[in-house]
This record gives C-alpha cells, sequence and structure tokens, in this order.
C-alpha cells in the first residue's frame, strides 16, 4: 500500500534507516562513549536477534512464560450501549505481570544473555518498566539494577516492593528532583562507565538508535497476533484502530501489524486537565521538534526549550515527548494522533469495568475513551482496542481521587 509517497510494503526495510532514522527523526545524540556501546547493541541485534535460534527461544519462552497468545475479547454489551459498531480488545492486560511492557523486557533481557552481559540497568518513574525489567532478569538469572529517585521510591512502595521481591537492586537517586529525569542521568551514567558487563534496557520506543526499533520489533508480537486473531474471529480487518501513546511502545508494536492495510489507525495521548502547558503530555498534539534522552523527536518544551513538566492521571504516559517513528507517522498522517482528558478516561475505566468486567489501565482507559467516542461518530464498523495493561495497580488511586462512581 502507498500512502502519500511512503511504499508500506516495504517500509520495515527502510524504516528505520541504517543511522536510526524515521524521516528526520530518530538517530542518535549521545556521547562517544555511549556511542561504541549502542554500536555494539545495534550490531548484535542484527545478527543475535536474527538468528533461528534467538527467534525460536524467544517464541518458546512467550509461550510458556508469559502466556501469548493474548486473546482477543469482543466487547458485546459495550458495542450494544454505543450503537452498532462493533467493539474489540487485544488483552495485554492479561501477558504476564499485566501489561505490553514485558514482551520487550524479556526481548531485550534474552538479548543480554546472548552477548554475555551479567547485569541489566534502567531507570523507571511509575515503577512499571522496572518490574518488568526485573521479571525478565529474574527468569534468565542476570543482576538488575534500577535507578529510581527518591520522591518516586516514596510514592510507588507496592512497585518498589515487587522490585525488590524479584530480587533486583533498586538504586536511590537524590539529584535535583529527585524523579525520572535524574533517574534516567544516573542510569546512563552507570552503564558508560560499566558497559563491558552490563545492557542498558529503554522502557519504551524511545532513547538513541537501536532503541525505538528494537523495542518496536519486540513489541510487533502484539500486532501479528491481532491481526491473525481478529481476521479470523472476524473474517475481515478492523475498520479502525486504538492505543494510547506515552513514549509510544504498546502503540507502536499494535499499530506495526496494520500499516500496510486499508485501516485507520489511532494514538491516543494524555489531554490530562487541559491544554495549558504543564497540564497534559500530548507532545504530538502540541509539541514542536527538538532533542531529548538522545534522540530527534517531537516534544514539549519549557521557555528556555528544556523538556517542560508534564502531567496526566496516568502516570505511565506523562512523558514530554514520543518515539520518533510516532512523530514520522504523525507528520506522514498514516496514524492520526487525538487526546482524552483525565475525565473522559475516568469514566471509560468504570464504564469497562461495569460493563465487561475487565478493569483497564488508566493508560489503556485512555484508548478505551477514544474508542466510544469514535463509536458514535463511525455509526458502523468495527474497531479494536490495544487493552495495554490492567487496572489493578491504580485502584486504589482511583477509588481515593474519585470514589466509587
Ligand atoms: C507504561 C505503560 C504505557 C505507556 O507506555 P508506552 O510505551 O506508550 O506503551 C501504557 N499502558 C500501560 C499499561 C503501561 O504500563
Amino acid at each position: 500500500m502507498n500512502f502519500n509517497g511512503i511504499d508500506f510494503d516495504t517500509y520495515f526495510k527502510h524504516y528505520p534507516d541504517e543511522k536510526g532514522y524515521f524521516g528526520k527523526y530518530g538517530g542518535s545524540y549521545i556521547p562517544d562513549e555511549l556511542q561504541k556501546a549502542m554500536e555494539e547493541i545495534t550490531e548484535a541485534y542484527f545478527t543475535i536477534c536474527k538468528s533461528r535460534k534467538f527467534i525460536s527461544e524467544l517464541r518458546r519462552i512467550r509461550r510458556e512464560f508469559q502466556g501469548r497468545p493474548t486473546p482477543i475479547s469482543y466487547l458485546e454489551r459495550l458495542s450494544g450501549k454505543l450503537g452498532n459498531v462493533q467493539l474489540y480488545v487485544k488483552r495485554e492486560d492479561l501477558n504476564h505481570t499485566g501489561a505490553h511492557k514485558l514482551n520487550h523486557c524479556m526481548g531485550e533481557a534474552l538479548l543480554a544473555k546472548y552477548m554475555g552481559k551479567k547485569k541489566v540497568i534502567a531507570e523507571t518513574g511509575a515503577g512499571q518498566h522496572g518490574v518488568a525489567l526485573a521479571t525478565a532478569a529474574a527468569y534468565f538469572g542476570l543482576e538488575c539494577d534500577i535507578y529510581m529517585g527518591s520522591v518516586d521510591i516514596k510514592k510507588q512502595a507496592p512497585n518498589v516492593a515487587r522490585m525488590k521481591i524479584l530480587g533486583a537492586n533498586v538504586v536511590e537517586v537524590t539529584d535535583g528532583l529527585a524523579t525520572l529525569k535524574e533517574a534516567v542521568d544516573a542510569a546512563f551514567k552507570a552503564y558508560a562507565e560499566d558497559y563491558k558487563n552490563c545492557i542498558y534496557c529503554i522502557g519504551s520506543v524511545v532513547g538513541p538508535h537501536p532503541f525505538p526499533m528494537m523495542v518496536r520489533d519486540f513489541q510487533s508480537v502484539v500486532g501479528i497476533e491481532a491481526r491473525e486473531q481478529f481476521t479470523e474471529m472476524t473474517g475481515e480487518l478492523p475498520d479502525a484502530i486504538v492505543a494510547c501513546v506515552g513514549g509510544g511502545s504498546n502503540a507502536m508494536g499494535f499499530f506495526s501489524g496494520f500499516l500496510n492495510d486499508p485501516v485507520d489507525i489511532y494514538g491516543i495521548e494524555p489531554l490530562g486537565r487541559g491544554p495549558a502547558l504543564g497540564d497534559h503530555a500530548a507532545s504530538l498534539q502540541y509539541g514542536t521538534e527538538g532533542i531529548m534522552h538522545g534522540f530527534n523527536s517531537i516534544m514539549l518544551k519549557d521557555a528556555d526549550g528544556n523538556p517542560a513538566p508534564v502531567y496526566s492521571v496516568a502516570s505511565g504516559l506523562d512523558y514530554p515527548s514520543s518515539g520518533p517513528e510516532h512523530a514520522f507517522l504523525h507528520d506522514l498522517g498514516r496514524v492520526k494522533y487525538d487526546v482524552i482528558s483525565d475525565d473522559e478516561t475516568i469514566d471509560a475505566f468504570f464504564t469497562l469495568s461495569r460493563l465487561e468486567g475487565i478493569i483497564p489501565a488508566i493508560e489503556s482507559s485512555h484508548a478505551v475513551a477514544y474508542a466510544m467516542k469514535l463509536a458514535k461518530e463511525m455509526g458502523k464498523g468495527s474497531i479494536l482496542i490495544n487493552l495495554s495493561g490492567r487496572g489493578d495497580k491504580d485502584m486504589d488511586y482511583i477509588i481515593e481521587k474519585y470514589g466509587i462512581r
């Protein structure tokens, strides 16, 4: 399929290019000593991860440990309530640990093992990526250092406990505001000092090349499964697909299965409390081109051009940029990016729970809320939503802040 001059039949051969660019976005903007480490990972990725042995081992792990393939569920009661559009969800909430993040963590940790590394390193904000990586490290018998700001350590006590139970070493970062940004800096510093023994495992389709490509490819299992399952269930492709976008990994993996199809694709960012800077994290909607965390993309900046403070009710979505491939697909128009507010998200959280018996993560509830709106606009047809994770982690917070609706 050709779309605005891009041939999607051969898209994955050309995007990213050998320097890690999706059009003008992506690349690798990091100090020289880290550049060497990235080249080592890129080289290993193209040789090891494309080998039959690696692929069949990862397939076995997905089946026996992660519980893949995750099913697609038809949302009969919600569809009936909204009219004549049929809604479906891809159940990443049923992936082991309750979200999609384990898909790329298992891939990254298996690569670390094949490369002979002893340790995996990452930063975490809300703790979800830290828990997924700690799980993968336990499975493969790797050491695991998770850098986390002291403010976040206090806020995310259950996830800190999970990481420790899984045997990870949670490294407290006290510099600056002691949140995600400082944790990223500390983790990168530790990695630069010890990259021979360890591998850095990024939590989304962000960071320098090869991470946006590698994480997308590990997450593409979601899109490949979903396309096959949906066509088997219904005899056709969905008319539209929807996923939430923070860094963009669940969306990119899901979308990659449908980019070459006549399917409308929607990526949903958090509008939070509203469109004023600081009240949302909708980087593709309101941001401009810039470089942060080692890559060029579209980002939200403050008056000095630094990454702006962001907010969302979903802690997994409050990142001031999105992966470079999203910026590319945004400019191209192949994916439509739109926003959903906190209030619409909370409504969707309760609606899906009550009508379908599925408690969604607050992040995923953004996609559900958008699909509910879209269904009313479309009038007929079908929508497939990527339910990136389950909402158990969010229940206490929602009851405290919003009460039972
Ligand atoms: C982390 C997380 C997200 C956001 O990350 P992406 O890289 O944008 O997918 C979305 N949903 C859940 C459940 C998460 O844990």
